[in-house]
């Protein structure tokens, strides 16, 4: 289904510093009035735009900190007097809204754990109408571009079009070197469905640990994301939440500072350089698309043999052979594994899906 959103440019969202990156910092949660003064005060002479402090948790475990709740709203209050900084925090129902809403925080987010669950969006796009405030959506907890596209439209529904999305990663099961795996793919296509929508990376929570934060904020630079929002916490080993992922004000300065902010190219596109370059990857893609169209009708004359031989689809051993091969060849030219076991994966499936196909057809 093609929608379109009606966004405002972010210039006009009332917020200040917004070069690129566009920053959101602070701590996971608000712990203490005095923990999140000294955050604040330790940004605001670092160009963010917004500070974040979480107040209502929803967290995966019970008996983990679940936030300081409506206390803590408050503590936002001293922060936008004292240093001037844009205050947001995470809404995860209508009573959340009100309350904030009653304190003058500026900017709300929506959590993964939220994002999932149409109902609870409903409730507050609902508690939101009438009021524009900017709303920042944290991708599902599950790798569901749909059901992420969903919550932005019901916002956008309800009169929000100060809207942004947050790519804070995906669960998976098993080990991984990331707490959520970025999927980059998946911000991609949003963006690329939406150019207008403001995408901002978080590598905190995609990291999970703080050896992992520059270089995934590197690749969403590289990728052309509008900003980051990052955890920062005085003292990040005694956090009382994602104390693994936080890094300190002083990290914090020096990771923005080592951000190689690259141009998007406007001046570059024209070059003849790069036309020319950009016209021999069309043309091999086109070359790419010729051979897959011939690699499949061989594909489909084995479907018809094993149909007049009475011979199921799926041989294990021809499939091993091909994928070994494969591997083997690619990794000759400095091809990652990857990269070829996917690529061979999905052929493969499609050569599955039309012999099976021809094998059905006869039997109808
Ligand atoms: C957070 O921002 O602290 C948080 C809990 O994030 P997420 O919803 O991405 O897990
Ligand atoms: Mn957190």
């Amino acid at each position: 289904m093609k929608t379109k959103l009606k966004l405002k440019p972010l210039s006009e969202w009332g917020l200040d510093n917004l070069d690129r990156p566009f920053l959101i910092s602070g701590p996971c949660s608000a712990e203490t009035e005095a923990q999140v003064l000294e955050t604040a005060h330790a940004l605001a002479s670092q160009n963010i735009s917004v500070f974040r402090a979480g107040i209502w948790k929803p967290r995966t475990r019970p008996n983990t900190f679940e936030g300081v709740g409506s206390d803590g709203l408050k503590w936002l209050s001293r922060v936008k007097e004292e240093t001037g900084l844009k205050v947001a925090t995470e809404v995860a129902n209508a009573k959340h809204v009100y309350e904030a809403l009653k304190h003058n925080i500026d900017v709300l987010w929506i959590g993964a754990r939220t994002t999932v669950n149409p109902f609870a969006v409903q409730e507050i796009a609902d508690a939101l109408k009438g009021v524009d405030i900017p709303v920042f959506v944290k991708n599902p907890i599950n790798p569901d571009l749909e059901l992420w596209i969903g919550a932005l439209e019901r916002f956008n529904k309800s009169g929000i079009t100060k809207l942004a999305a947050i790519h804070r990663g995906f669960s998976s099961y098993g080990d991984s070197a990331f707490r959520n795996a970025p999927n980059w793919q998946i911000p991609i296509e949003l963006k690329r469905r939406f150019p207008e929508l403001l995408i901002i990376n978080d590598p905190s929570h995609i990291g999970g640990k703080r050896s992992l934060i520059k270089e995934l904020s590197q690749k969403a630079m590289d990728l052309d994301f509008d900003g980051l929002m990052i955890e920062v916490h005085p003292n990040p080993d005694d956090a009382w939440s994602d104390s693994s992922q936080q890094i300190n004000p002083g990290q914090f300065e020096e990771l923005i500072r080592g951000l190689k902010i690259r141009s998007k190219g406007e001046t570059q596109q024209k070059h003849s350089r790069l036309s020319g370059l950009r016209k021999k990857i069309d043309y091999f893609d086109h070359e790419l698309m010729e051979i897959l169209e011939a690699r499949m009708k061989v594909a489909c004359e084995i479907g018809e043999f094993k149909r007049d031989n009475n011979m199921v689809v799926l041989q294990n051993n021809r499939w091993n052979e091909v994928i070994e091969q494969s591997i083997t060849l690619g990794n000759a030219k400095g091809l990652s594994p990857d990269l070829i076991s996917k690529i061979f994966k999905a052929i493969h499936q499609e050569s599955i899906n039309n012999q099976t196909d021809i094998i059905n057809k006869a039997i109808e």
